[in-house]
């Protein structure tokens, strides 16, 4: 054992105390001078500054820099900046779900009387932010047929302020033609945002087909192991720079650890996504066959009511795929007999997830009001997982004997 003592370290001449030495202790950040290869947890609300000049010109974003992490954080803009890389876009900023990140971008770009046309295929959480929450501050939605541009020119008005789409919709898998109805839309000086989840950036770069605005689901491909929720906007400088400002406001923002989570998910999307892309067109075609099947919906087989479209806007067929037995029943038996699937109704993981949409995602549509969204009471919406495409066949295989068996019981 060494006879040296530590020195206590000194402030104006006096030995501080153990407390403030152990504040001080642990708080001290070791030199360093090698890069990290990963992104570092920068797992801290405050950041100091050198003086109260540029923690002020910090905070009052006259200067670049991090002071507080609800308004920013390292581990959270280097998430933002890599999403934004991927979509080709000039910003982005991250939130701490999917829905936290729509909520920004909606208020960022509507007020009281402005009029927004939504596709009718359409989250139901987004659904519900536009028809429960916004109309409450006077935002007016009309849902459309998003594949009838007809449909969706129709529904502008002069005080149109947003056309709101998704690149791949639930639940029966339809394909957005962005570009056509960004065209449509830019005509007459409406905004274009596209909650473009389903896709992940390895299908789809929606800004490439001129959408203005860009919204991820982090908690689905992008993370892609069902173990962490973020949500992300990108889009052009001056429009990101509005979503910053309601961020601000309302502190949705992700946290370090989420960030870092979905950092390590985008180093393997390309290749998770062509693993889930070709499972699922080979469950799709296996499904096309399969007695007791009436429709399969993939956007990579030839079926599909958008196969052009896909053909354009996608680079593959992702790993979201739907079908329909005979009944309500029958799907019930079919998913109680799967023994892959977690009885779960999330997407985009490594886990094959299969969900009944008329009793989960899509529960509060009656009878008539699934017949007039096209949802059929007997849908299966898959989204396919990595584990061995055989497995998976033989599990489905099993589920459809008892699906038959259902019917015929
Ligand atoms: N957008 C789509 C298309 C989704 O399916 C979901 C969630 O399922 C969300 C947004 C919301 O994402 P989060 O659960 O991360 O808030």
């Amino acid at each position: 054992m060494s006879e040296e003592r530590p020195q206590a370290p000194q402030a104006n001449g006096r030995s501080q105390g153990f407390a403030t030495r152990a504040i001080r202790a642990a708080s001290t950040i070791p030199p360093v001078d090698q890069v990290p290869t990963s992104v570092p947890i920068y797992q801290t609300v405050t950041f100091g500054s050198l003086d109260a000049v540029e923690l002020g010109d910090v905070l009052g974003d006259r200067r670049p820099g991090y002071a507080y992490s609800r308004i920013d954080n390292p581990t959270s803009d280097a998430l933002a900046r890599a999403i934004a890389e991927l979509h080709g876009a000039e910003a982005g900023f991250c939130f701490g779900s999917g829905m936290a990140a729509i909520h920004a971008a909606l208020l960022s770009t509507l007020q009281a009387t402005d009029h927004v046309v939504v596709t009718d295929a359409l989250y139901g959480g987004t659904h519900s932010l536009l028809r429960r929450v916004l109309s409450r501050y006077g935002v007016r939605s009309t849902f459309v047929d998003a594949t009838d541009p007809g449909a969706v020119e129709a529904a502008f008005t002069p005080q149109t302020r947003l056309l709101y789409l998704e690149t791949i919709s639930n639940p029966t898998i339809t394909v957005t033609d962005i570009g056509a109805l960004a065209a449509r839309a830019h005509a007459r000086g409406v905004l274009v945002a596209v909650d473009n989840t389903f896709a992940s950036p390895y299908l789809c770069r929606p800004l490439e087909l001129d959408a203005d605005l860009v919204i991820e689901s982090c908690t689905k491909w992008l993370g892609g192991h069902s173990d962490v929720l973020g949500g992300a906007v990108v889009g052009r400088s001056e429009f990101i720079a509005r979503v910053r400002e309601v961020q601000t406001d309302t502190g949705g923002i992700i946290s370090p650890f989420a960030a870092f989570l979905v950092l390590r998910g985008i180093e393997t999307l390309a290749l998770r996504m062509e693993r889930h892309s070709a499972s699922a067109l080979t469950l799709a075609r296996f499904l096309e066959e399969a007695p007791g099947v009436t429709r399969v919906f993939h956007p990579g087989l030839p079926s599909h009511p958008q196969a052009a479209v896909a053909q354009r806007v996608l680079r593959s067929g992702g790993g979201m795929l739907a079908f329909e037995v005979e009944s309500r029943e029958a799907a019930g038996a079919l998913l109680g007999a799967l023994t892959i699937p977690p009885m779960t109704a999330s997407l985009g993981s490594v886990h094959t997830i299969a969900v009944h949409p008329p009793s989960t995602t899509h529960r509060q549509l009656d009878a008539e009001a699934l017949r007039a969204a096209g949802i059929p009471e007997g849908l299966i919406r898959v989204s396919v997982g990595l584990e061995e495409i055989e497995d998976l066949i033989t599990d489905f295989e099993a589920g459809l004997r008892a699906a038959r068996s259902a019917v015929t019981a």
